[in-house]
Order: C-alpha cells, then sequence, then structure tokens
C-alpha cells in the first residue's frame, strides 16, 4: 500500500519568504493524491517535493484568496501538458465560481483531461460518501467564503492470526470470510477485531467557530493555520484568523494526535515560537511546525 503522508509544499500566508512559498500541500491517500490551497509557484515546489501532475486526484481549494489559490492556473495547465489519465475533481465554495473558470483559463492551452467541478455551498456538505474516505467540507470564518475539509476511513476488520489458524482457516477462506462475514458456523467476529479507521482535517483561514472543532475532533492528522502568534490576537480576530494558541487549544481539545501548524505570516522571524506557544496552550500530542518540502507522515493506527 502507498504510504499516507502529507507534503508541504509551500507554508506562507500572504506574502511569501525566503524561505517559504505560498500555500500548497499534497495529501497521499493509498492511491489517491489531493492538492489542498494551491498558491503561487505550486507546480514548482511540486517539483522540488517529488510530486508528480499524475500524483493529483483531487484539488481543494479552501477560499478564493490569491495565497490559496492563484497556483490552479499553473498545476491546471500542467494536468494537461502532462496529459494525466485520470479526471481530476475540484471541490472549491461556490461562491468563487468566477475566479475558479478565470484561473482554469486564465491563459491559452490544450486541455486534454476532465476537470470536475465539484463546488461546496451553504453550510458544507458530504463531497465523497464511497471507498477508501468520505470527504467532507464544512463553512468556516473568514473575510470571504472558506470552508474547511476533513477525510475520514470507514473502520475496517483486522484479522487475528491466532484466532484463524485455532479454527483452521487458512488460504482462500480467509477471503471468503472477510467478503462474506461467514464461513461455516465461524462468523467474521469471531477471528477479526475493529481496525479504527483514519483521519485527516485541513483547517486554513479562519477565525475560531464550531466548524473548526467538529473538523478537528478527534483526528488522526489535523493541519490548521497558525497565522499570528498570541500576542497579535486582536489582529488574528480582525483579519479571520487564528494564533498559535487558539490552533492548539483546538487540537487538545479535540484529542488530535499530530498537530501541523502552517500558514505564518512572514512578520515572525522564529518557527520556534509557534512551537512554545502550541506546547503553553496545553498540546501534547505530535507537534510539527511546517516548512516547505516537509513530508509528515500520518501517525500508525490506533489500537
Ligand atoms: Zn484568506
Amino acid at each position: 500500500m502507498s504510504p499516507r503522508e502529507f507534503v508541504v509544499l509551500g507554508s506562507a500566508s500572504q506574502v511569501p519568504t525566503r524561505r517559504r512559498n505560498h500555500n500548497g500541500y499534497l495529501l497521499r491517500w493509498d492511491d489517491e493524491g489531493l492538492l489542498f490551497d494551491p498558491g503561487e509557484g505550486t507546480q514548482r515546489q511540486m517539483t522540488l517535493a517529488g510530486v508528480a501532475a499524475h500524483d493529483v486526484h483531487r484539488i481543494c481549494v479552501t477560499h478564493f484568496h490569491g495565497d490559496h489559490s492563484l497556483g490552479l492556473a499553473g498545476v491546471v495547465q500542467r494536468i494537461n501538458l502532462d496529459a494525466v489519465p485520470h479526471p481530476v475533481t475540484a471541490h472549491y465554495p461556490a461562491s468563487g465560481q468566477q475566479y475558479f473558470e478565470r484561473l482554469c483559463h486564465s491563459t491559452a492551452y490544450r486541455e486534454r483531461v476532465t476537470l470536475r467541478q465539484q463546488p461546496v455551498s451553504g453550510e458544507g456538505a458530504t463531497l465523497v460518501e464511497a471507498g477508501a474516505f468520505t470527504l467532507t467540507a464544512r463553512r468556516l470564518s473568514h473575510p470571504v467564503e472558506a470552508y474547511g475539509y476533513r477525510l475520514d476511513e470507514p473502520d475496517g476488520r483486522r484479522m487475528l492470526p491466532d484466532r484463524l489458524a485455532a479454527r483452521g482457516i487458512t488460504g482462500p477462506d480467509i477471503g471468503v470470510l472477510q467478503r462474506t462475514g461467514r464461513l461455516k458456523e465461524v462468523r467474521l467476529e469471531d477471528v477479526s477485531e475493529v481496525r479504527p479507521g483514519q483521519s485527516f482535517a485541513f483547517v486554513m483561514d479562519t477565525r475560531l467557530c464550531p466548524a473548526v472543532h467538529e473538523l478537528a475532533h478527534g483526528c488522526d492528522m489535523l493541519v490548521i493555520e497558525a497565522t499570528f502568534l498570541d500576542q497579535d490576537a486582536a489582529l488574528a480576530e480582525e483579519h479571520g484568523h487564528l494564533t498559535a494558541g487558539q490552533a492548539a487549544g483546538v487540537a487538545r481539545d479535540a484529542g488530535v494526535r499530530h498537530l501541523v501548524l502552517t500558514h505564518f505570516s512572514q512578520r515572525y522571524t522564529d518557527p520556534e515560537d509557534f512551537r512554545r506557544q502550541a506546547r503553553d496552550a496545553g498540546f501534547t500530542g505530535e507537534l510539527t511546525v511546517a516548512e516547505d518540502l516537509l513530508r509528515v507522515p500520518l501517525p500508525r493506527r490506533r489500537g
């Protein structure tokens, strides 16, 4: 199975810096790649991070501010240039349809890949319900319409070799049991246990609001913006953003296992300040302060 990992393509907020590109992230989830918030320069960052256009199956845009979406033009053209063999589905706020269309048609190019449009409106929606995961979007609190995204893998079952052996079940019979739930008098529950599904949430550009907590609840990995440090909480509130302490407080209350902070304002020079404030807020799980081109594996499964 391909690894499940989160690749940071860019970690700046409004203004890129020498060390931080505009936003951009790829989540590898088995055979699917989800590209989040491609800001300016994402195509180049993909090359540097070893992410191919073929790796992108789905594009999720939280909102149409430039640092989260100006890279769409380049990425969509690259997907077509490389003649990616699968259709690509895009999710974005429906109110930004005009921006989406402009970005996808900002210059001339040969369109050869189907780009499916699945915009989100209202308070949010379930966007994908079958297969490897459920994908939901929830409305956030930002000056323009913005949505956070969450993936949930359904619970599965883990076969227990000792119990299979005790009942003499081997080879193809194991497959029959997994598919049908029963083999003669043996039930699937007798020889397996629940394998908890994994979950991932992406929360970008928002004030604290109920949806932030709902998206983060019990997540294995939460990627969340921490544009500001706590001493600038008034600025964060005014511009519709979070501070490091607020973001970490959400993760603490939600029982998040691995917290990834990103989308840092260019006004701050020491990333360690974000780490310190997250710890001061009482978050004790695994903590990553994002850097460009960093790869973060999803935590091992629970239980
Ligand atoms: Zn924004």
